[in-house]
């Protein structure tokens, strides 16, 4: 039995679980990925140079896809993609409500329109009905997200979008290492952005990949990546030729060979750090599955997820206070609890350049009332699993409606 001093809450002034903020998400680096990093630095090419294609290639090989580019962050990656499928001034593109903004403005980077569809209420993945029900005759395609890790249901996607002659994108910056019925991610969809940031599942500091089968799709995507230009400075310098033709408006969206050394290195130990999450997401499914006062995300049969994020929704009809106040209270504990996401379609941007506005899309924007993630990356140790586990149960005990006043 806890004492009566330490069931006060942190932020009422009681002690709090834990003295040093525990974060939500963070990077795992080894001496390995130190020296990659370090050997490229005392090579030739810093960037356009070999690492980039190894990382490509071992990507493509871990994945199953038949290409990989290698991009400068995911946005980047998605960005490629709306230009690759043609997206332009009156195609409409669905994206799922739950997801962070950067799905939805790669449409608008094109000049399209981002159609927002709702979330299942239990993965709070896209729904295929909804997606269904917004589709028009100005539809193109529709970006799916692999939301906190595990695949979307693309068997179902992919119904839809062979019925209409859509392609089917993967948005799944979340889900590298996820799996569904053994086929990994990267072959769910047509084509599939990855991130690289620090807080995914693995990390070259800032960094995006792309994979598809599409081998014509690939090619216009590094043209997109270098400024439109059809070869690279390399390429030229092996030819001893200075000639380059820019054939399309593109960007500098390349990698640097110091981040491909570094992702690269990171993807050795992808399926390690992948079983630690998952570890850690079985130790909080253990404790919150038949909690009376949170409910943890359903993980869909036949799937495994890459667990990026582990999200509860809060049993609100049974708890005295809001998401926020839970929120502040745990992050008092020393638990750096975080909510993903803000439905992206309740952004004044959108609002305002949009139309869009609350009540279209309710199960999404009723979740994100309830949404709270809690800390989950490799490097966290057992204890601090537990620490989060204790604090979640001692700030839901206290504002549980039951709890005595
Ligand atoms: C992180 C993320 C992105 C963007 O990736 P960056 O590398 O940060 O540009 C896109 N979509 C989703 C769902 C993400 O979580």
């Amino acid at each position: 039995m806890r004492s009566k001093l330490s069931e006060m809450l942190a932020i009422a002034g009681g002690k709090p679980v834990r003295e040093q903020m525990l974060p939500y998400g963070g990077q795992t680096i080894d001496d390995d990925d130190i020296a990659a990093v370090v050997a490229v630095l005392r090579s030739n090419y810093l960037t356009t140079g070999p690492a980039v294609t190894a990382l490509e290639t071992a990507v493509a090989r871990y994945v199953g896809a038949a290409e990989c580019v290698a991009v400068c962050n995911g946005t980047a990656a998605l960005h490629a993609i709306t230009q690759a499928l043609g997206i332009g001034p009156g195609d409409e593109v669905i994206v799922p409500a739950m997801t962070f903004a950067a799905t939805a403005n790669a449409v608008v980077y094109q000049g399209g329109t981002p159609v927002f569809a709702d979330v299942e209420a239990d993965t709070l993945l896209i729904a295929p009905a909804d997606v269904a029900r917004k589709i028009s005759r100005r539809t193109k395609a529709i970006i799916a997200v692999d939301y906190a890790g595990q695949p979307a249901d693309y068997a179902a996607l992919r119904e839809i979008a062979e019925a209409h002659g859509l392609a089917l994108v993967a948005d799944a910056a979340h889900s590298l290492g996820a799996s569904d019925r053994g086929e990994k991610v990267g072959v769910l969809a047509d084509v599939s952005s990855f991130s690289l940031h620090p807080v995914k599942p693995i990390t070259s500091g800032e960094g995006g990949l792309i994979t598809t089968n599409d081998a014509e799709m690939a090619r216009n995507m590094r043209i997109f990546r270098n400024h439109g230009i059809t070869t690279d400075y390399r390429q030229r310098e092996e030819r001893g030729s200075f000639f380059y033709e820019m054939v399309d408006l593109g960007f500098n969206y390349r990698l640097s060979d110091i981040h491909c050394a570094l992702a690269l290195s990171q993807l050795q130990k992808l399926d390690d750090f992948t079983r630690r999450r998952q570890e850690i997401a079985a130790r909080y499914s253990a404790a919150f599955a038949a909690h009376p006062l949170v409910r943890p995300l359903s993980v869909r049969p036949e799937t495994s997820s890459a667990f990026h994020l582990y999200m509860v929704q809060l049993e609100l009809n049974r708890l005295s206070v809001d998401r926020n106040a839970i929120f502040a209270a745990l992050r008092a504990e020393g638990i750096g609890v975080n909510v993903h996401y803000i439905p992206v379609h309740l952004h004044p941007f959108y609002r305002t350049h949009f139309g869009t506005a609350l009540g279209l899309c309710p199960v999404a924007e009723s979740a994100y009332h309830r949404l709270l993630t809690l800390p989950l990356f490799p490097r966290m140790t057992d204890a601090d699993a537990d620490a989060t586990i204790d604090a979640t149960q001692k700030v839901l005990t206290a504002f549980s409606d039951r709890a005595s006043k």
